[in-house]
């Protein structure tokens, strides 16, 4: 459902991406991972729109959206969670998940009690501020309310970040639940153990270069992949 084909961005004059590659399909779930700096959040950025690629090509569904500003593409059914979740902290928690379907005008009602069942804790603080919720709980918002978009593909950056362990483990069950509900997934992780462990298909990046891809479980075996991102020699 997901093609990028070549994709070269950069920040300034300094190139940050020197022609990514990667298919994704329907239904799959995905991750990139790779050492900080080596254009994972970029790659996302650019595929939402919010970062102008310099040249490449993204299709979804086979209609070539790179011309399409950020707007058109959440239409089109993509939805970026950013890294740092961007809640907004004076707005409630049902005002932040509303404003995830602002593309929409119908069956908003209905998703949204379709979100909340999917995030409980979620629906028990509806009318508080947002920025009074746990980190935790800002970043299943920020799931939530990408759903809101009703999205064909989610991509998701560093959702574990700045979290305990067993808050971690909480978002990607939410994000497994995502999965199976039939939402395609891109997720950029520095939990590679994690990332890989969720993912069926994976893309190690380095220095805004694919360097391995591949099937997840076989890349979790790859010694090279052991040793560089998940702590084993
Ligand atoms: P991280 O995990 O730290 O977010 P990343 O793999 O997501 O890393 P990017 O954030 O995409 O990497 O950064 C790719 C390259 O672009 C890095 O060299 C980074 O320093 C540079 N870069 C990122 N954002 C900017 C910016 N706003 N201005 C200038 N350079 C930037």
């Amino acid at each position: 459902m997901l093609d990028v084909v070549e994709l070269h961005a950069s920040h300034g004059r300094i190139p940050a991406l020197h022609g990514i590659s990667m298919t994704l399909a329907r239904g799959e779930t995905a991750c990139l991972i790779g050492a900080n700096g080596a254009g994972k959040t970029t790659t996302l950025r650019t595929i939402a729109g919010v970062h102008p690629a310099d040249s490449g090509d993204i299709f979804l569904d086979g209609n070539n959206i790179n011309r399409l500003p950020a707007h058109r593409r959440v239409r089109e059914g993509i939805s970026l969670v950013p890294e740092g979740r961007g809640v907004f902290a004076q707005l409630t928690v049902d005002e932040n998940l509303r404003l995830g379907a602002y593309t929409r005008d119908s069956g908003i009602d209905e998703d949204r009690e379709r979100v909340l069942e999917l995030l409980p804790r979620i629906r028990e603080r509806l009318g508080q501020q947002a920025g009074t919720l746990s980190g935790g709980e800002q970043q299943m918002l920020a799931i939530g309310r990408a759903l809101l978009a009703r999205p064909r593909l989610l991509l998701l950056d560093e959702p574990s970040m700045g979290l305990a362990p067993i808050v971690v483990e909480k978002v990607f069950e939410v994000i497994a639940d995502v999965a199976r509900s039939g939402v395609t997934i891109l997720l950029v992780e520095q939990n590679a153990h994690l990332a890989l462990e969720i993912a069926d298909r994976a893309w190690v990046m380095e220095s805004g270069r694919i360097a391995l891809a591949g099937n997840a479980a076989a890349l979790r075996e790859d010694p090279r992949v052991r040793e560089a991102y998940l702590g084993e020699a």
